[in-house]
């Protein structure tokens, strides 16, 4: 059981950091920083050419990322769920800690009345 949540907490980190740099968009390169000025992401490298242009930017680094918008966070990161083929676990249930798709959540957790996040 230990292993098994593990893996589970691993998982969710994941799908939190789904965020890519906003300036190198179609490469696909991970942010490591948000502006809140620019309302962007930036990739390491990104970042340093931003910070140099605009000194008075507030951006949060990877310890700040409760502070990112999950707006910004893309879905493509997000894993399909083994049960409903080519559906995405996006919802998380409390109760099992547990990721779950839509069909999931419908068949095994809002019945029992489980709070299931978003
Ligand atoms: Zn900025
Ligand atoms: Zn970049
Ligand atoms: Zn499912
Ligand atoms: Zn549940």
């Amino acid at each position: 059981m230990a292993a098994a949540s593990v893996s589970l907490q691993k998982n969710i980190s994941e799908t939190s950091s789904a965020y890519l740099c906003s300036t190198c968009k179609n490469k696909n390169t991970c942010a490591e920083a948000y502006c809140k000025n620019c309302n962007s992401c930036f990739c390491g490298k990104c970042v340093k050419l931003h910070n140099q242009l605009f000194q008075d930017h507030a951006t949060y680094g990877p310890k700040e990322k409760e502070k990112w918008p999950v707006a910004m966070a893309t879905q493509e990161f997000l894993e399909n769920c083994e049960v409903h083929k080519g559906k995405k676990l996006k919802l998380f249930c409390e109760d099992h800690t547990q990721l779950c798709c839509n069909t999931c959540v419908l068949l095994n957790h809002l019945y029992v009345g489980c709070s299931v996040l978003k």
